[in-house]
């Protein structure tokens, strides 16, 4: 072990900038230096596999970003002109948006944005740049110029990523690069006679794969060497093999060769071994995401965007979370919920904390807090799932949120502010370990009733959130996690209470646009939560409305007694999961969870804006830089960049792999 030196480093600079409704952050990575040579090397294989399928994401989410990132890019690093003011600048923002959104469309409201400068001044900008350096094949500007205006400035043309509303086609109402010649009929009648429903373990069937009709017939072009996106796939096996090598155990060794084995065949079943595979290795330090995973980006729910995790497990943290899971049956016991709907053996969820080396595809810049997989359902059932806290992203946002000035200004007492200050980070890892190992796990449904994604149909996903956070404060100001020495006192659930319900009834509110309802579905859940537990605990004031200064608080003032709230709740919630019951859940959502307070909405953003703290937070990737000894590889160094812009250029030149369509 090496000492850790840092007395006489200059302080980690956590933000580096803010810009339009972003901020970039950076993150450490704990425990690197400590590694065994042979590790590092193999962070750096995956370090390169995670960047190799970068542009696959693009493409997923519209067919024409590369096109336009490149020309952006090129741009960026030829325009002859001037290079300073308002236009420049303008456009400079514009093209940090496209870089963090992986797209043209916002990364959370999935709503095309468009660059705040006159066309003609984009015109000037193509025109005095260096032609040659501007992908695809056109052969001269004016037809270039033509191209790319209309696909960056009319808001009109794809106008949003993914359509969600019902009543629409919702494919030729998205702008991603999932289907092509297809209406949503044909796509669902394409998947509806693959599905065996007498299958137990159906088959991911569209996750790796574009559908298209061609001449009339619908095919499936699949993702994988030889098939789309080979370019990016046969350097990540290139990248893959080489890991397999250094690996750290046979496990690991054959849980790789199968991801490899997929990414060579596109064979379904292959991906299902390689999930089962991957949930047997708990052994090793370092483990990898990497593939077609999360289907959000798809309105049926069916193709998995690229996205890639690189880690190292944290040894303290994975304490914490397998405390958690080793008791998960006690919690289970002890929860408020019906006898009836708990489960009486619950098994299989391997937790752990962990910090994460590299992002990359749908999980930069912009990043979840935690992970559990895999997917598919029938997987999870039989072999269990692998859950995740991602400790250096959760540090690197609890550091940029204690110096933001937010928790000052929306806690009503000092003493509020300094509980947050003192167990901010504590209670927000315990939240996520809770949430994720116990809270998502627990309960089980009534005999007969079906999934809750048919039973309680749009509603699903709210109320599974709800449930999930609800076990996490019921047992927050539990003694057992004392007991459990996961806290070291009571008061780390008083903040996450404070806190949650802060962010339930105001902060969160930064993140919706005026007059506009609350759709995300973990803000439902947040502010359904936060209110309900207003409105049930009035009469005897444990959640208090106050003014001072013409301002709005929320002041819990009994904690005790939001718990037995929150227990109510919980106890409500699984319920409905359980019996399937819409009609009851349709109710709490719309009454608690869509709708916003018009005069609050407008105080909070009018008070955020002072702050002047973007919403959104995206992360700068640390690099890996080999060290060679002739032509093998000796040692690995890690670097922390300061600069996004400087990242994104040398992910578009280095790693940059799919040729560009017109
Ligand atoms: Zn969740």
């Amino acid at each position: 072990m090496t000492e850790k030196n840092t007395k006489n480093e200059t302080p980690f600079k956590v933000q580096t900038e803010q810009f339009a409704d972003i901020k970039i952050l950076r993150f450490r990575v704990p425990g690197f230096e400590d590694l065994l040579t042979s590790q590092k090397i193999l962070l750096y294989y995956l370090y390169e596999a995670a960047l190799a399928g970068r542009d696959i994401l693009w493409d997923q989410n519209f067919r024409y970003n590369l096109l336009i990132r490149r020309s952006l890019e090129n741009i960026y690093k030829t325009y002859k002109g001037e290079r300073t003011g308002q236009n420049w600048e303008t456009f400079v923002v514009y093209l940090k948006r496209v870089w963090f959104s992986n797209g043209i469309h916002h990364h959370y409201s999935m709503d095309k944005f468009v660059p705040e400068i006159p066309s003609d001044y984009f015109s000037d900008l193509i025109k005095n740049s260096d032609f040659a350096g501007f992908p695809g094949n056109f052969d001269e500007t004016d037809s270039f110029t033509e191209t790319l205006i209309p696909l960056i400035f009319d808001e009109k043309i794809a106008s949003k990523r993914v359509v969600q509303d019902a009543g629409t086609d919702l494919i030729e109402a998205s702008a991603n690069n999932f289907y092509e010649n297809i209406s949503q009929q044909e796509a669902e009648d394409f998947y509806q006679k693959l599905t065996d429903p007498d299958n137990s373990r159906p088959v991911s069937y569209g996750l790796n794969s574009k559908l298209v009709k061609e001449n009339g017939v619908i095919t499936e072009k699949v993702w994988k060497v030889g098939g789309m996106y080979a370019e990016a796939i046969e350097k990540i096996v290139f990248w893959l093999e080489k890991a397999i090598i250094v690996a750290e155990n046979p496990i690991q060794k054959a849980t790789l060769s199968k991801l490899v084995d997929f990414y060579r065949t596109g064979d379904l079943d292959a991906f299902d071994e390689y999930n089962i595979l991957w949930l047997q290795d708990t052994k090793s330090l370092i483990d990898v995401v990497n593939g077609f995973i999360e289907v959000y980006g798809d309105p049926l729910g069916r193709k998995g965007t690229f996205e890639s995790v690189v880690s190292i497990r944290d040894v303290e943290s994975t304490k914490r979370a397998k405390t958690v899971s080793d008791n998960a049956q006690w919690f289970e016991d002890h929860s408020p919920t019906h006898p009836e709907y708990k489960k009486k053996n619950v098994t299989g969820v391997s937790a752990k904390g962990i910090n994460v080396v590299i992002e990359s595809g749908d999980c930069s810049p912009s990043t979840p807090i935690g992970i559990n997989l895999p997917n598919a359902d029938w997987i999870r059932a039989e072999y269990g799932s692998k859950s995740v806290t991602i400790d250096n992203i959760m540090t690197a946002y609890d550091e940029a949120s204690k110096n933001s000035g937010a928790i000052e200004e929306f806690a009503w007492s000092d003493e509020e502010v300094q509980l947050s200050k003192k167990w901010g980070n504590l209670c927000a890892n315990l939240h996520v370990d809770l949430h994720e190992i116990v809270g998502h796990g627990s309960g089980k449904l009534k005999e007969g009733v079906g999934n809750p994604a048919d039973t309680l149909k749009n509603y699903a996903s709210t109320l599974e959130e709800a449930r999930a956070d609800l076990v996490a404060l019921y047992f927050a100001i539990d003694p057992k996690l004392v007991g459990l020495n996961l806290m070291p006192e009571i008061s780390v659930g008083f903040a996450e209470y404070n806190s949650y319900v802060r962010g339930g009834m105001m902060t969160q509110l930064v993140r919706v646009e005026p007059g506009k309802n609350i759709e995300e579905s973990h803000m439902r859940n947040r502010q359904l939560i936060a209110a309900w537990a207003y409105e049930k605990g009035k009469s005897e004031n444990i959640i208090e409305k106050k003014t001072r200064d013409g301002k709005t608080f929320f002041v819990v003032n009994n904690h005790v007694l939001l718990r037995e709230i929150f227990g109510a709740l919980l106890r409500e919630i699984q319920r409905i999961k359980s019996e399937g019951d819409y009609e009851a859940g349709k109710n709490l959502v719309e009454k608690y969870g869509v709708k916003v307070d018009l005069d609050l909405h407008q105080e909070v953003l009018e008070r955020w804006k002072k702050l002047n703290i973007a919403p959104f937070s995206g992360f700068i990737n640390p690099r890996l830089v080999p060290v060679f000894d002739g032509e093998n590889i000796v040692d690995v160094k890690i670097e922390y960049p300061e600069d996004f812009i400087g990242q994104m250029l040398e992910y578009g030149e280095k790693h940059s792999f799919l040729p560009t369509k017109n």
